[in-house]
């Protein structure tokens, strides 16, 4: 059998675990990304020569890169540093206190017991085992698997798993789910909260999205150095099994020939054979016709109302003061319907937002004396959920100040005084995520999570046309540094699998976990 040719358009990180698994299968593999370093979404800033993560700081699911590094004959261990946290998250409301979640269960159910009384603490042990249970159900059937469908996931849980299936509440909303468990409107929010690490809103994703409660709680790693040395590290994995890396090389066609992909051709012209393609940008480009009007009908567009969020984040240097910062830490804002009808119905800035601040020299709760910088001074990455509107609208500097002065109100009123100095601070906004990963409007998440359908309709490996396959966050099974993860494996799996049969040769050797019909 020919070694098939494929081009990887994008470096994220589907981009790269996808390159990682085809080229240790023996195929021809360049990735050809458009920034001038891998990465994606997971990238890093400078602010006074201090680099920090500007992209995802919660590090999840380390098994997925357990096994990819494994699958590959390497050992992720020995190619970076992961430490456990203990302290998974503190969350603060402006009227005082916070509350902590702890690593060890029993921890976080004295904590919420101390915070909002037994009674909570109670609800919190039957919501962490319904969120666990859901997680077990859909982990295998529905998250490793390459072709989603409600037939499809009864199928594979078989009429013994029924119930099960009926169990993970399917028609529910994720904020319905958590009113079945916490009467404390705060613990609501704060559950509810995990719609938002799929870019949805908890008022309308399917509960379902307990199960994003029950990944954060089997586990969160600090990245030593931060969460670029991830990216870094399945670059070099899939340069040592073979695969190429082209940065700053942005793909503007996938050209066609009777139908089957053929070759690609590069922003300056340069056009590149290939046997197939891997699609790691988000799968609208593809549907607007960014990679040419031929491949359009590949995929489904996402319409603008069916966007997920999008972000506005300060990277900054800056001195804090008043409030125990944790690594990760949550300000809740006073209205939570609000501020996603702002976001979702109203298609603007929210008036009160929620704060996530990641202070990224912090282990759990704690600031290393020598932690790189000016004796007072500390990394922090601040981020607000925006709409996505990036491609139509730009903020206007007094909105962006609004919202910059909103933003570091609400901090204040929990507690935490933010001594930030303009030339130490970096925005991005919906607009800047556009520019970034374009045809997305900034939505950061792919299709937003929203009705029991939504996860049905996201689009699978394998797409309309023959060798065209798709990875990344817009794919099933979804946004999240080890979803996207799942998405490149399972993407190579596919294409490895249809390589196979049509040179009428054996299958050849898919990775671990992953199943291909
Ligand atoms: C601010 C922020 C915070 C987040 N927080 C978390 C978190 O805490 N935990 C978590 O698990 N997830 C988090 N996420 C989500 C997570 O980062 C993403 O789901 C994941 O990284 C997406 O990976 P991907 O494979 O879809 O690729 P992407 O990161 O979307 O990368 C796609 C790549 O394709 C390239 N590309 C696009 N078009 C072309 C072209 N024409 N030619 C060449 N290259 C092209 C792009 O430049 C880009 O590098 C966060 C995301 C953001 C932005």
């Amino acid at each position: 059998m020919a070694t098939p040719r494929v081009a990887v358009i994008g470096a994220g990180i589907a981009g790269l675990t996808a390159a990682v698994d085809l080229a240790r299968n023996g195929c021809d593999v360049v990735v050809f990304e458009r920034a001038p370093v891998p990465g994606g979404k997971l990238r890093e800033v400078h602010v006074a020569g201090a680099g920090m993560d500007a992209g995802p700081t919660v590090f999840t699911l380390r098994r997925v890169f357990d096994e990819l590094f494994a699958d590959a004959g390497d050992d992720l261990d020995r190619r970076l540093t992961l430490c456990p946290a203990t302290l998974l998250a503190r969350h603060a409301w402006d009227a005082g206190g916070h509350l902590d979640l702890f690593a060890d269960l029993y921890r976080s159910i004295d904590s919420i017991a101390a915070f909002a009384g037994v009674r909570e603490a109670q609800g919190f042990v039957r919501f962490a085992d319904h969120a666990r249970r859901i997680h077990q159900t859909l982990d295998a059937a529905f998250m490793r698997a390459s072709r989603p469908s409600p037939l499809g996931l009864v199928k594979r849980v078989g009429l013994a798993g029924l119930p099960r299936l009926w169990d993970i509440k399917p028609f529910d909303t994720l904020w319905q789910a958590v009113a079945q468990y916490f009467d404390d409107p705060r613990l609501r929010q704060l559950f509810g909260r995990y719609a938002t690490y799929c870019g949805s809103s908890p008022f309308e994703a399917p509960a379902t999205l307990m199960l994003v409660a029950h990944v954060e709680q089997a586990g969160v790693w600090y990245v030593e150095g931060g969460m670029g040395r991830l990216a870094e590290q399945l670059a070099a994995l899939a340069a040592r099994q073979g695969a190429q890396l082209r940065c700053a090389s942005e793909v503007r066609a996938i050209h066609l020939h009777k139908g089957h992909v053929h070759s690609i051709e590069l922003a300056d012209g340069e056009r590149v054979a290939v046997d197939a393609v891997v699609c790691n940008a988000d799968n609208n480009a593809l549907a607007t016709g960014l990679f040419g009007r031929g491949v359009a009908h590949g995929v489904r567009a996402t319409p603008r109302a069916a966007r997920s969020l999008s972000a506005v984040t300060w990277n900054l240097v800056a001195r804090t003061e008043g409030f125990p910062l944790a690594h990760h830490s949550v300000f809740f804002s006073s209205d939570y319907q609000a501020e996603f009808a702002d976001i979702f119905k109203r298609g603007r800035l929210p008036r009160a937002p929620t704060v996530y601040v990641c202070a990224q020299d912090r282990v759990d709760d704690s600031l290393p004396p020598a932690n790189g910088m000016t004796p007072d001074a500390e990394r922090l990455f601040c981020l607000i959920n925006a709409p996505a509107i990036g491609d139509t609208y730009e903020f206007t500097t007094a909105e962006m100040e609004a919202c910059e002065n909103r933003v570091f109100e609400l901090l204040a009123a929990a507690g935490l005084r933010v001594h930030r100095q303009a030339d130490l601070t970096q925005v991005s906004t919906p607009s800047d995520f556009h520019r970034l990963f374009p045809a997305t409007g900034g939505a950061l998440y792919g299709p937003a999570s929203h009705g029991w359908r939504a996860s049905f309709t996201r689009a699978g490996a394998r797409s309309e046309i023959p060798g065209l396959y798709l990875a990344g966050g817009s794919t099933h099974p979804g946004p999240g540094v080890p979803m996207a993860a799942t998405s490149g494996r399972l993407a190579a799996a596919c294409l490895m699998t249809d390589y196979a049969s049509t040179a009428r040769s054996p299958p050849a050797v898919t990775s671990g976990g992953i199943s291909t019909p």
